[in-house]
């Protein structure tokens, strides 16, 4: 199936590396031309040259902090410099810090907002006007299951990704009649550098080995794995083809079966 992304400029949030940079992988698989963000400039760089190598792909990368607006919008503009107005966003956002209730300071809960909730904010005002003006326009956000099911230890991500459930559909009817689609996905263990930093989290308050708790967490799943970052891709790269026109407002789990409830 040709998905129809050749050329499509795509902006992928949080990318250097784990579920960000296999979207990325997946949408230069598909032709379209990506940039590349976040904070590390060595990581990025090398993403984009790893990335480039590989797929012959049109990858460019902006350092920068989602939790800094001026960073935000810097991005937006460098990417109409370099590649013209913007197609498809792809939202993806750093981890936020683990922790219980009890753990966390009220630094944290700015922090945590900024970069789950006005990241996502700042960048669809940034990007909109654009798609508006063409007619056509995707926008993905890449949030996590804790949206259906909350995580013991992931106070921030269970509280605050709520919100782009309500942003998703509220973009989807505002925007929906102008070309303009709004979907949220939530994925689940996808294995990346978080899914070890959150193990060796949990190996520590329970005082078991890593693999103890990697292999416990897989065994919930149903499909008997971990995901892997390209497979949460091409499902993001399906919602911003043209063959998911009709996908409007909907969060989607992918999770290989962990969540049981039903929708
Ligand atoms: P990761 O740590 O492997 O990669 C995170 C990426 O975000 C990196 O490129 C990093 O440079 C970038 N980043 C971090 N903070 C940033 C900031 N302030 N500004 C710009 N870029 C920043 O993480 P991952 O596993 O790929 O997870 C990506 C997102 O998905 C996270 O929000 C995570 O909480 C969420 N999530 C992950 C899983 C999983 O199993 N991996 C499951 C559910 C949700």
């Amino acid at each position: 199936m040709d998905l129809g992304l050749r050329g499509k400029v795509t902006l992928v949030t949080a990318s250097s590396r784990g579920i960000g940079k296999g979207i990325a992988r997946v949408m230069l698989q598909e032709g379209a031309r990506v940039m590349l963000f976040a904070r590390n400039a060595d990581e990025l760089k090398a993403a984009a040259s790893e990335l480039s190598r590989e797929t012959g792909g049109d990858v460019a990368y902006v350092q920068g902090d989602l939790t800094n607006r001026d960073d935000v919008m810097r991005l937006i503009d460098e990417t109409r410099k370099v590649m013209g107005s913007i197609d498809i966003l792809i939202y993806n956002t750093g981890p936020p810090k683990p922790g219980l209730f009890s753990d966390l300071t009220f630094e944290d809960w700015d922090y945590a907002v900024k970069l789950l909730l006005l990241s996502a904010v700042w960048l669809t005002k940034g990007v909109v006007g654009d798609m508006v003006k063409r007619g056509w326009g995707r926008l993905i956000y890449v949030t996590s299951l804790t949206l259906r099911q909350p995580i013991s230890n992931l106070v921030l991500s269970n509280t605050i990704r709520l919100s782009l459930a309500g942003l998703v559909k509220s973009l989807a009817g505002e925007y929906g009649p102008r070309g303009i689609t709004a979907n949220g996905v939530m994925q689940g263990f996808i294995m990346t550098d978080r899914t070890r930093a959150l193990a060796e989290d949990e190996s520590r308050r329970r005082g078991v080995p890593v693999e103890t708790v990697l292999r416990d967490m897989a065994r919930d799943i149903p499909v008997g794995r971990y995901g892997n970052p390209e497979e949460v891709g091409y499902l993001v790269a399906f919602l911003a083809s043209d063959k998911a026109s009709y996908i409007n407002g909907s969060m989607i789990l992918i999770d290989g079966g962990l969540v049981r409830c039903l929708p």
